[in-house]
């Protein structure tokens, strides 16, 4: 395990903000992330569990505490013809690197989360999704150490009450450390049904039909490539956190109040989820609206983004000033998506 003291936590972020953990730990195998933090619970220090830092803000005074960088690696196949590939991720392994590898061992079911960064640890956090997938689909079982009753627990997918980009161990933040995550994978050529309408067009098919998973992974990079979704260093639309407010779900009669041409998607639950995007556009925000260096992409209105040089409190404001100014318009308070540390939006 290496042991560090002040370490600036912007260059381990993709929205590069943040000031210094007081310590930060950095562990290289399950067992090295269990005593991590079951010796900084013990110690009464506060604890940041940091994986590829695609889903936080962190306030630029840093963290006093310990951060600990999951960086355990490991990956457990058993796949045969009949029941498919159950495969075990440990917390540590990248995300996109294992998409792409499932798409070419025909493990389907991810391909639509193509260009996703951060570590597998997090998936389960925010149950993961784009273009009509959500890891909680293919997800058999989380393996993760409760911080409050001191053991390891294994949930099934069942019970790791996953909704959109929520789940049990986002509920509770910090309980729950995730220590690996277990997949089951039906095999084939073809992806899962495509569920999503761009995505459908892109490749030609209609929505709710097959294509090569191989042509999914493809089209899906080049559609997120064009709205700054793929992280690229010399592309300041990435230095993001990718979405920064997820799509409002709405009662029938809130939505029944938005404008006539504002997109509505029924949901099996009778409620009704709209577009962050739409409203934030529509609001009057448009694409590379600046407040100093912190500006949302000049892709898309729903990534705020660091221009370089920019503070986490100068994110904060704008991210402020954009949920007011849509709330102002439409009467919806958009949620931010990613973890903010040090701070409140
Ligand atoms: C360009 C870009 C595009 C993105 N596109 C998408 C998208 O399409 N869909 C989507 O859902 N997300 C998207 N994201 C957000 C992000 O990539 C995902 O949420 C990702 O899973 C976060 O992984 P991470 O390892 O970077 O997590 P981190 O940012 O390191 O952590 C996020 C949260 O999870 C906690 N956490 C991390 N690892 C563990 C663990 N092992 N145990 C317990 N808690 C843990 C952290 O404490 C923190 O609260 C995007 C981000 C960027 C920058």
């Amino acid at each position: 395990m290496r042991e560090r003291s002040d370490v600036p936590l912007a260059p381990l972020t993709t929205l590069r903000l943040g000031g210094p953990a007081r310590r930060l730990l950095e562990v290289a195998s399950e067992a090295e992330l269990l005593a991590a933090v079951r010796d900084a619970d013990a110690a009464g220090e506060p604890v940041l569990v940091l994986g590829g830092g695609s889903n936080v803000l962190i306030a630029d005074d840093g963290f006093a505490g310990t951060v600990v960088l999951v960086r355990a690696r490991g990956v457990d196949v058993e796949a045969d013809a009949c029941s498919g590939a159950m495969v075990t991720l440990a917390a540590g392994e990248p995300w996109d690197p294992f998409v792409e590898r499932a798409v070419r061992e025909h493990w389907v079911g991810i391909e639509a989360l193509s260009g996703i960064p951060g570590l597998a640890g997090a998936v389960p956090i925010q149950n993961v999704g784009a273009y009509g997938q959500e890891v909680s689909q293919t997800i058999a079982g989380v393996r993760s150490y409760d911080r409050v009753e001191d053991r390891v627990r294994t949930f099934a997918a069942a019970d790791c009450d996953f909704a959109y980009r929520m789940s049990r161990f986002k509920r509770e933040p910090g309980r729950f450390v995730v220590v690996s995550v277990t997949f089951q994978f039906a095999l084939g050529e073809l992806s899962a049904p495509v569920a999503y309408a761009e995505l459908a067009r892109r490749l030609g098919v209609e929505q709710g039909e097959r294509a090569k998973a191989a042509d999914v992974r493809e089209a899906v990079l080049a559609l997120r490539r064009g709205k700054g979704m793929v992280l690229d260093e010399h592309d300041h639309d990435t230095w993001s956190a990718g979405s920064f407010f997820t799509n409002p779900i709405l009662t029938a009669d809130e939505a029944a109040e938005l404008p006539d041409d504002a997109p509505r998607f029924a949901q099996p639950d009778g409620t009704v989820k709209t577009s962050a995007a739409w409203l934030i556009d529509h609001a009057g925000f448009e694409k590379g609206y600046a407040r100093g260096a912190a500006a949302l992409s000049t892709k898309h209105v729903l990534a705020l983004t660091n221009r370089g040089g920019a503070s986490a409190a100068e994110l904060v404001d704008l991210a402020r000033e954009v949920r007011d100014g849509v709330r102002a318009a439409y009467g919806i308070t958009l949620r931010n998506e990613p973890v903010v540390v040090g701070a409140s939006i």
